[in-house]
């Protein structure tokens, strides 16, 4: 199959939002008009972020969900994707799932693919997604006030105790496991809520690298600190088996790939999170709030703050 037959039967489909997709030089994009294009770009390498014999309709799933999880962030609604990829080989079956893991979920959040780039090389997956929004209502991580409540949506520390199953740092049954692994396997990304706090976070980021790392980057982008309360984190009924333990701990606070939404918004606002929670059908739990000064500081059930460890991942530290 030459590289050009691959680009059309796995990757080009109708693009009816675009002035013109897959098969030119570029691909010609128009943005709704009062808007300003969301651009974000996100790169999944074969032994880094994936075990390179990863399911490929869940690869194709990931690779486009960590990018649609970027514009939730930001409060952009997502319209257009390009997919750059390295394949050792022209493997049908694989890209048969791939392109299926990918096109659906694309196709979920109407959301077209309008060209990228294909060459041969150690499997490699980046995606640059393009979304809209109103230029004063992005959500941004430089807008975080002392006296914001801080919020997490749905659970966090799943994706992160799946993983340590998977590495044999922890051995989960395997209803844990299967409880815990469609968080690693299959982020959701929290598209409409993003669009929905449009007019009410201050700040927003999504968490991908642990809930400490990436509220810490609210913080310095803020210039502002944080008080935490560790017995109101909402994590799943698996993870509280093992919240005793250092590991469980670390999942919640500094585990990634959860892919949920971490965000600021006045106490002023706070019923109406609740209420975009309850409309959305997904949990909003209020965390802890934003102080003067700097740093974050987690609190235990008795008010003594706990000493945290491991805070995110960091590819070059
Ligand atoms: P160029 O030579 O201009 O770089 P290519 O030959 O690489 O163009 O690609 C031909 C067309 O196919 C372009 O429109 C490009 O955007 C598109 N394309 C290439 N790879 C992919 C892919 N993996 N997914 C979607 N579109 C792709
Ligand atoms: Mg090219």
């Amino acid at each position: 199959m030459s590289e050009f037959d691959l680009i059309k039967r796995y990757f080009t489909r109708a693009t009816p939002n675009a002035l013109l997709g897959v098969g030119d030089d570029a691909a010609l994009l128009q943005v709704s008009s009062g808007n300003v294009l969301a651009v974000s770009t996100d790169m999944l390498v074969s032994g880094t972020h994936f075990f390179p014999d990863a399911d490929p309709f869940m690869l194709g799933h990931k690779a486009l969900a960590v990018n649609l999880s970027d514009m939730a962030a930001m409060g952009a609604v997502p319209r257009w994707a390009t997919l750059a990829i390295a394949l050792p080989e022209a493997d049908e079956a694989w890209l048969e799932r791939f392109s299926a893991g990918f096109f659906s979920l694309a196709q979920q959040y109407g959301v077209e693919l309008v060209g990228g780039d294909t060459t041969r090389g150690p499997l490699n997956l980046c995606v640059t997604i393009f979304g809209e929004v109103p230029a004063q209502q992005a959500l941004r991580r430089d807008g975080a006030q002392a006296g914001d409540e801080v919020w997490v949506s749905g659970m966090i520390g799943d994706a992160a105790l799946a993983l340590a199953h998977l590495q044999r740092r922890i051995d989960l049954s395997e209803a844990e496991f299967a409880a815990c692994a469609p968080a690693l396997h299959q982020p959701q990304p929290r598209v409409a809520l993003g669009v929905a706090l449009r007019d009410i976070a201050h700040s927003a980021i999504d968490i991908s690298d642990g809930l400490l790392a990436d509220l810490g980057h609210i913080l310095d982008a803020s210039q502002v600190g944080a008080r935490l309360d560790f017995p109101v984190l909402p994590f799943s009924p698996v993870l509280r088996g093992y919240i005793g333990q250092p590991l469980g701990r670390e999942c919640v606070l500094s585990g990634g790939d959860d892919y949920e939404l971490c965000f600021t918004a006045p106490a002023t606002r706070h019923a109406e999170i609740s209420a975009i929670g309850a409309r959305l059908g997904l949990p909003l739990t209020c965390i802890g709030k934003i102080v003067a000064g700097q740093g974050c500081i987690v609190h235990d059930a008795s008010g003594d703050p706990i000493h945290v460890e491991a805070v995110g991942y960091d590819h070059f530290r």
